[in-house]
């Protein structure tokens, strides 16, 4: 039986629990870090030798004693979240005392729902529907929407908490949410979207209010879905609010959303590259995904004067050895918003490129920079290795998660700029942060206005990731500078707040 080290650390009624994901059943915990991880090195080993003497068969992994079964996703980002706070919540029993981690992994409210609806056949179809409203000590559930065949509650549990950090460190009022439906928007007519927009909003209005939870787009969710599911709120509730972020330009919408993770995430590697004296202009770009994030990111770093040689989507990955140009970046614009066609086509117009069928951009050419804009988990430790055997200097997560834990580790120890997504991707949400002030104000900022001020929050962002990060010999480790800075001000406000 394979040792699997290190085990899964997460917080366990003040002391740090500790499970082992491959021997369902071993699960212990320990004052401290150091001490979780001897008693599992020893838990192990009983369990291994209690196994061998009994002749016991090893129970299926889905047996695994840690809480929320099954939830790997949401495991992950606790763990990650966990092993660099640790440390932190230590030095500062306060936040222990008042158990502050145990209760930000516990969602405030879980809401699931049914989606039913009917197909341009006629027949009924019935998706699931969830809104997680995770935390709303520093403001109302602010996150995303998602409409992808993946979703379900691990899924959205992980981005609502990664979401309620990320929105702590924009500095501006927003608790964490997260939502969505295993609803698959592709191939789906223009008529089936919005009755199934409209059918999930039907349910979820119930829950959500401008000043309660505010909700936006994410994957497989668009300016298209975003006004379907506004109009379908404000003719249930009979009020026009800002109620949604994302929305149209003519009815609330702040000018550069759409822009504002991609934008967001490219000032974010620029921003760790001015702190090493170094800039994007000149450098090679990998840039997965081919989505509203990734599509503003090339046009970012184009305007930087960086050469973008890769996107992707789920079936596969074009190489573009002479760089996306704006004109390229149109077409995909055109491609993907407005055909909804696939990635592959870029290779039929552009003889300079080429479609690897099935593969992702991180092993395909050296690149000085990588921006995973895809989705979780699209960049492994197997890739995170060729990228740095390849000379990587930098790596922006535009995505949620997209590196797996070993990845990151691999990042981490090879000591180059890496940004976790709650830090680099965070201008989008940060923006609908703008388009919420602006609602309440009643007034619009011009592109240049919420440009600057989104910037400002990068930049923001990224000092207070450089301030609570920086290690012994001047490395700063943006995972952890994320970490805590993201969650001071939450813990702050949970326990100023009380018991709740
Ligand atoms: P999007 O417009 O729907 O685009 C998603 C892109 O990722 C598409 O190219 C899609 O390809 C690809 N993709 C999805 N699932 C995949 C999979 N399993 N394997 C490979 N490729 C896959 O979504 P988005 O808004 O750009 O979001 C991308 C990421 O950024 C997500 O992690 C999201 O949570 C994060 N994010 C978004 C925002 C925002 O403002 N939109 C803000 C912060 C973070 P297909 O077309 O083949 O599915």
């Amino acid at each position: 039986m394979k040792y699997v080290y290190p085990a899964i650390l997460y917080p366990d009624d003040g002391k740090i629990g500790v499970t082992v994901p491959d021997l369902p059943g071993c699960h212990t915990y320990g004052d401290d870090k150091a001490d979780a991880l001897l008693m599992a090195k020893d838990a192990v080993e009983m369990w291994l030798w209690d196994a061998e003497n009994t002749k016991t068969p090893i129970p299926p992994a889905s047996e695994n004693v840690l809480p929320n079964p099954g939830e790997t996703l949401f495991h992950q980002a606790v763990q990650e979240v966990v092993e660099s706070l640790i440390p932190f919540v230590e030095a500062n029993p306060k936040y222990k005392k008042a158990k502050i981690l145990e209760r930000m992994i516990e969602p405030e409210r879980v809401i699931i729902f049914r989606v039913p609806w009917i197909d341009d056949n006629g027949e009924f179809q019935i998706n699931r529907g969830y809104r997680i409203q995770m935390n709303s000590a520093i403001g109302p559930y602010k996150g995303g929407i998602r409409f992808h065949p993946s979703v379900n509650l691990s899924t959205l549990k992980f981005l609502a908490f990664e979401q309620t950090l990320k929105n702590s460190l924009t500095t501006l009022p927003m608790g964490g949410g997260k939502g969505g439906s295993d609803f698959n928007p592709k191939g789906k007519s223009e008529n089936e979207v919005m009755r199934f927009c409209q059918s999930f909003m039907t349910e979820l209005q119930r829950h959500i209010g401008a000043d309660t939870d505010v909700p936006a787009g994410d994957i497989g969710v668009g300016g298209r879905e975003v006004g379907y599911m506004f109009g379908q709120y404000k003719r249930l509730r009979n009020e026009f609010t800002g109620v949604l972020t994302g929305k149209g330009l003519s009815f609330g919408g702040s000018l550069i959303r759409p822009e504002a993770t991609g934008y967001g995430t490219t000032y974010f590697a620029e921003y760790m590259l001015n702190d090493k004296g170094d800039s994007l202009k000149g450098k090679t770009v990998a840039i997965s995904g081919s989505g509203n994030v990734a599509q503003y990111a090339v046009e970012k770093c184009i305007e930087l004067g960086a050469k973008v040689v890769t996107l992707s989507d789920s079936n596969g990955t074009i190489y573009d050895k002479d760089g996306i140009d704006s004109e390229k970046l149109a077409f995909v614009m055109e491609l993907k918003n407005e055909k909804r066609g696939r990635i592959k086509e870029y290779a039929d117009k552009y003889t300079s490129s080429v479609y690897h069928d099935g593969q992702r951009p991180w092993k395909l050419a050296k690149y000085d920079v990588a921006m995973p804009n895809a989705t979780q988990n699209e960049l492994d430790e197997d890739d995170a290795k060729v990228l740095l055997a390849n000379g990587v200097i930098c790596v922006a997560e535009g995505a949620n998660m997209p590196s797996t834990l070993d990845a990151v580790n691999q990042f981490l120890e090879a000591k180059i700029l890496y940004a976790p997504g709650k830090a680099s991707n965070a201008g989008g949400v940060a923006t609908s942060g703008l388009e919420m002030c602006q609602n309440s104000g009643r007034i619009s900022w011009t592109a240049k206005e919420v440009d600057s001020k989104l910037k400002g929050i990068m930049k923001n962002i990224h000092d207070n990731c450089v301030k609570y990060g920086k290690e012994k010999g001047g490395y700063v480790n943006y995972v952890k500078g994320a970490n805590i800075a993201g969650f001071i001000k939450v813990a702050d406000a949970m326990i100023a707040q009380g018991l709740v």
